[in-house]
Order: structure tokens, then sequence, then C-alpha cells
């Protein structure tokens, strides 16, 4: 775990935590609801652990979401956690391991989304079960430090490390920002996992924003208070000129 502590601090890597493969199938929650086919023993049956990666997204351009700003953000992170994932992997199989990094977004883009709104693995509950966070009303995992503002990557590997558990804290406060931010109205008034995301309708917004180029959304984070930088926003008028710059 040293070797991947230390290769994961020289990748910028922030928040780094292992899950237990068969937590998804003794955990509750996760049990309850991320079906057979997308928990790790079925990707490989020999797992040992699932080790969670976490990439910040920083608040001042979260402040202009949705923006070409954010858009660019979005994928910049995305890749650098495919990337990050993928070298974690190489080091575990370079050590005799089997291991496969998970994609960041497992999915077809907004139009396979259109037809089937969810990923084939979920890295928020691989970052739950890590113990790295707790899910908030938006259903987002929220990190102490970050809140909302992180994204994770998952690499199933059969090397066993020590691993973590749920921590039992709901960092989510119930305040109703991300709903009341939410132009879809798709986040619900209790928290998860007994209000869910109305996924098709966050993913018609999506798509929405994606015909001007400036998707996704991001408004649900970028208003959580949670781990939320104390530092002043964006002018107006700096907000108003990046979101100028849209495909119509
Ligand atoms: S990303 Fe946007 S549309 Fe989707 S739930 Fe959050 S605020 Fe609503
Ligand atoms: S905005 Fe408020 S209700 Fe929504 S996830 Fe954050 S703390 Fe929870």
């Amino acid at each position: 775990m040293d070797r991947i502590s230390e290769l994961c601090r020289s990748m910028g890597i922030v928040d780094l935590g292992v899950a237990d493969p068969e937590a998804w199938d003794s955990d509750q929650l996760v049990s309850s609801r991320i079906s057979q086919e997308c928990r790790p023993l079925s990707i490989m049956p020999d797992a040992r652990s699932v080790i969670v990666i976490g990439i910040p997204i920083q608040q001042t351009v979260l402040d202009t979401a949705p923006s070409i700003a954010y858009r660019h953000l979005y994928s910049t992170v995305n890749t650098m956690l495919d990337q990050c994932a993928q070298r974690i992997a190489m080091e575990l199989i370079s050590e005799g391991f089997r291991a496969v990094a998970i994609p960041r977004d497992g999915y077809h883009g907004i139009s396979g989304l259109m037809e089937r709104p969810d990923a084939f693995f979920s890295h928020r509950h691989s970052a739950y079960l890590a113990g790295l966070g707790s899910f908030g009303q938006n259903n987002v995992i929220l990190t102490r430090r970050y809140g909302p503002r992180i994204r994770f990557t998952s690499v199933i590997t059969s090397a066993e490390l020590p691993a973590g558990n749920p921590s039992g804290e709901d960092l989510c406060i119930g305040c109703g920002l991300c709903m009341e931010a939410c132009p879809s109205k798709a986040i619900p008034d209790s928290p998860y996992p007994l209000g869910i995301t109305d996924k098709p309708a966050c993913v018609a917004e999506s798509a929405r924003l994606a015909a001007m180029s400036i998707s996704p959304c991001g408004r649900c984070i970028s208003v959580c208070p949670v781990g939320k930088e104390s530092g002043p926003s964006p002018t107006d008028e700096a907000i108003r000129r990046i979101r100028e710059y849209v495909k119509r």
C-alpha cells in the first residue's frame, strides 16, 4: 500500500481509500442499490480490494457552471483520473497481481445515458464503502474537505490491501440548496438512499446543455455549503463573460 500511496501522491491524487469487494454484498445501502453484475466480484472474481482515488474540482470554475470552463475542467479531471487509475493498475500488475482500472465514466455519453441512465460501475459507492465520504441529498458523495467537489474512480485488484469502512458520519446538513438550484427538479426532498435523483430529468438537462457545448450542469455541486471554499467568488461580470461563450 505504501508504494500505491506514494504513486498517488506523485500524481496529485488528494484522496485515496480502499473498499472490501465483499462489502458490495454485506452493506445494506449498497447491496440494495447496486445490481449483482455491477459489483467488483462480478467483474473480477478473485478481487480482494477496490482502490478508490479522488481529484477535486475547483470552486472558482464551478461558480461559472454550467459553462465551457466547467465542461473543460470536468473532462480534464476525468482524463486525469483515468490515467492515474491506469498507472496504479500497471504498477499492481508489474508486482504480479491482477488489476483493472474501471473507466471514470462507464457509459456511452449523454445519448447512452438517455437510454439507460446508469453507468456499469458506481465510483460513488466505492468511495462510500472505502470510508471517504457520505451521500448528500444531491446523491453525490460529500467529503469533509471538498464537499461534493471531488470526482472518484476505482481500480479493482487481486492484491489484498487494508480496507476502510463507511464512516457512519452524515456530512449532508439537509439545507436543500441543491434542490432549490436544480432547474429540472431532479433532486428529492429526502436524503439518499430514501430519495433518489430523477436521473432522466437530470440527463435531459445535460442533453440541453450539451447542445450548447456546456454540459455537465454542476449547479447542485456548486451551491453545496459542505467543504465550500470561503474565498470570494468570481465577479458577476466575469461569470457573465465566461457564460457568453456558448454555442447556440
Ligand atoms: S446536475 Fe443539474 S440537473 Fe442534474 S441534479 Fe444537479 S442541478 Fe439538477
Ligand atoms: S446542498 Fe445541502 S442538502 Fe444538498 S447535499 Fe449539500 S448539504 Fe446536503
